[in-house]
């Protein structure tokens, strides 16, 4: 196998594109691929402040990584859950990376310790307010990226998600009819209302495996084990199929969310309409602050919650 571009020893090959890469080459096109991805969907200019969310997964640090190589201004927030067993290597892993690659280029690392500030881990948190671990894990990702966004005044929020993640949330989407979450679907979430960060996903236009090749080329140390909260997830299983689709038509995931973008730039609401809506049923939640739809913001409430279950 060669190299479609110089016809060195190709490393890496590409069947959706019918093409086959160098390691030179192989990093170009992902480069390439991500500066399309920040163009084609005006995510951030070169002076933006950007903060990632970087998890010690390969996608946030690869996407971390390419950032810093474009010549952004990244730094980075890793928010430490306290899973035993995974969260303390996560955190190794995005630690060693800010220290050998991230510190040279003048970018920071912000850590968010859930049992320091939340008061205890996220399994024990979940069992007090009596929710599942991954819907307690989103509620206080969220909201903590979006403060540490909004407080440190970052320009754009960026999340490590590729083209399978996309894939197989658009997927799970279609196959419930959520509408309103097709509606909002997409590369960019704008900025609603002033304490809502933009959110940008720079790596839409790359899949799952080129990422890892890419994070393996450059030996990025990543923790290669899923969150254990993750085992039997309805995401894994729809990636599971899409995979399969793939292998049997390649460029399938690609055809399915880019088409859905392409359809959605017709009919989708510009940022301008989504931000007066938004603007319409959101107000500081009177507790912290931070836009909601109701008095008191999903985080307070649980948060509330969890102290009156703790024991004393
Ligand atoms: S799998 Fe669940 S608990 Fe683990 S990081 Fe993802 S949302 Fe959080
Ligand atoms: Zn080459
Ligand atoms: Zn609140």
């Amino acid at each position: 196998m060669r190299c479609k571009k110089c016809q060195e020893k190709a490393v890496i090959g590409l069947p959706r594109h019918n093409a086959a890469f160098c390691k030179g080459c192989f990093n170009e096109y992902v480069h390439d691929q991500v500066a399309r991805a920040i163009k084609a969907q005006r995510m951030f200019g070169q002076k933006d402040r950007i903060l990632v969310a970087v998890s010690g997964g390969k996608d946030s640090l690869a996407l971390w990584d390419i950032l810093l190589k474009l010549g952004y201004q990244a730094d980075a927030l890793h928010v430490d859950l306290g899973i035993p067993g995974y969260s303390a290597t996560s955190r190794e892993k995005v630690e060693r990376f800010a220290d050998a690659v991230a510190a040279s280029r003048q970018a920071k690392l912000i850590i968010h310790v859930v049992k320091q500030e939340e008061g205890a881990g996220i399994q024990e948190l979940a069992n007090l307010v009596n929710r599942p671990t991954c819907s307690t894990c989103g509620t206080i990702k969220r909201y903590q990226f979006n403060r540490a966004a909004v407080e440190r005044s970052y320009d754009v929020m960026a999340t490590g998600h590729n083209l399978d993640d996309e894939a197989a949330r658009l997927l799970g989407n279609v196959l419930h009819w959520q509408v309103d979450y097709l509606e909002k679907q997409g590369p960019v979430l704008p900025a609603s209302v002033e304490g809502f960060a933009r959110k940008v996903k720079p790596l839409y236009r790359l899949a799952e495996r080129e990422v890892a090749a890419y994070a393996v080329l450059n030996r990025i140390d990543y923790i290669v084990e899923e969150c254990p909260m993750a085992k039997g997830s309805k995401m894994l299983l729809y990636k599971e199929v899409l995979n399969h689709l793939e292998s049997e038509s390649p460029g399938t995931k690609q055809a399915f969310y880019w088409g859905f973008l392409d359809r959605q730039t017709e009919t989708r609401p510009t940022a301008g309409s989504m931000a007066e809506k938004d603007q319409a049923s959101l107000h500081p939640c009177t507790v912290c602050g931070q836009p909601t739809t109701a008095d008191v913001c999903t985080y307070c409430k649980m948060m509330a919650r969890a102290q009156a279950a703790s024991p004393r």
